[in-house]
């Protein structure tokens, strides 16, 4: 049996040519960059080339990259030091109802610390209005931080139009953007866009896990949330990991020019997907779906059909798909992405799975897993 992934958005499989990066950097680039014999200034450069590509790939300047362990980290970062160097201007921050958890975490944590958090809503197409960012923002906003695209069902936001609000109001807030989902097909510049702190994932583009970057304007300084040694010039804290921060930067290497491309063939595939399903005889919807959208991310509601089940039998068959909701030790909690754009009454919440693909999906592969879903949909349906 062949077995055929479509979980990308949760995690992507590593390109080849990124896995011998990390083995040749392994092997023979072992040096503490911090050090100032042969070895460490060998991983040093290792490092400085890394974040001059990285820079560059934002629209950045090498200056403004703090390297980190990934999406997490970043999260957590821009939006606690944010919070604890500004609190003298104020403690009110503006954020989305559909963020990732490493941002909705660190912002509750913050309102225990006495923090005001607005959660914006979302439509039913799971993007933020804009104009609902500059009505909440105060004179006392620190921080506005909006994802760019959503991980669950793919939603691109406006984050052109978010920053230039920002820009144009009288407040002082920073902007921060999660954009781990966005980063491998949207072309990110954070001078165009506004944007003042931005975050991305190694392991979402077929690179390592454990890595990413975090984009500081050149006119912030944000404290080390790592406390320790002073790599990233005091910034964050920590012996770099050099096979990492290579492998990312090929990881980079590749999919800057193969971007365009790329997005070229997931629209081919997510349109088959859907004209598959639309042919046969189950009723279903795709949530989200607008005009500004991942292409490879599809959430599939279908009527009827528990997820669950629809995931597990999809996995029998050596099929991986992703539920709408996650399982948290044994017991199963709805996803907050769909409560938020369809209300807890909302059927949807229990009947929908994410299909993401990437590095390797072909078409025939796409033809066999609509054949599946259906088959088995029909199979479940109550
Ligand atoms: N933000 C978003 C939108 C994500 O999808 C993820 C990963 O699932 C993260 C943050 C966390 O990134 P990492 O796994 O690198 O810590």
């Amino acid at each position: 049996m062949e077995k055929m992934y479509f979980d990308h958005a949760a995690t992507s499989p590593i390109h080849p040519e990124v896995i011998e990066v990390i083995y040749e950097a392994m092997k023979n680039h072992y040096g503490n960059a911090s050090s100032i014999h042969n070895f460490g200034r060998d991983s040093r450069r290792i490092v400085d080339n890394a974040r001059m590509v990285f820079a560059k790939s934002i629209g950045a300047k090498p200056g403004e990259i703090i390297i980190t362990s990934g999406g997490t980290e970043s999260d957590n970062t821009a939006i606690i030091e944010t919070a604890l160097k500004r609190q003298p201007d104020g403690k009110h921050i503006i954020t989305s109802a559909v963020e990732h958890h490493a941002v909705l975490k660190p912002m509750e944590y913050l309102e225990k610390l006495g923090f005001e958090v607005t959660y914006l809503p979302v439509n039913k197409r799971g993007q933020v209005d804009p104009m609902m960012v500059e009505e909440a923002l105060r004179p006392d906003t620190i921080l506005v931080s909006i994802m760019y695209a959503n991980n669950e069902v793919g939603t691109v936001m406006d984050i052109a139009k978010i920053g230039a609000i920002i820009e144009e109001s009288e407040s002082t807030a920073y902007f921060h953007t999660d954009a781990v989902q966005a980063y491998g097909t949207q072309k990110i510049d954070v001078k165009r866009d506004h944007i003042d702190l931005l975050s991305i994932s190694g392991h979402k583009i077929n690179g390592p896990k454990g890595i990413g970057f975090l984009y500081v304007h050149e006119d912030i300084f944000l404290p080390s949330f790592m406390l320790g040694g002073e790599q990233e010039k005091k910034h964050r804290a920590g012996t770099e990991d050099i096979p990492a921060i290579a492998g990312l930067q090929k990881a980079v290497e590749i999919m800057q020019p193969q971007r365009e491309e790329r997005q070229v063939k997931y629209v081919e595939l997510r349109m088959q997907l859907i004209e598959l399903l639309t042919q046969a005889d189950v009723t279903f919807e795709v949530n989200g779906n607008s005009d500004k959208q991942l292409a490879n991310v599809v959430s599939l509601w279908f009527k009827g059909v528990p997820a669950e089940q629809l995931l597990m039998s999809l996995d029998l068959g050596g099929i991986a798909v992703s539920a709408g909701s996650a399982c948290t030790a044994g017991s199963i909690e709805p996803s907050h992405v769909l409560l938020a754009m369809y209300g807890e009454k909302s059927p949807i919440i229990a009947e929908t799975i994410r299909i993401s693909f990437g590095l390797g999906t072909t078409s025939e592969q796409i033809s066999y897993l609509a054949e599946q879903v259906i088959k088995i949909s029909s199979r479940l349906k109550r």
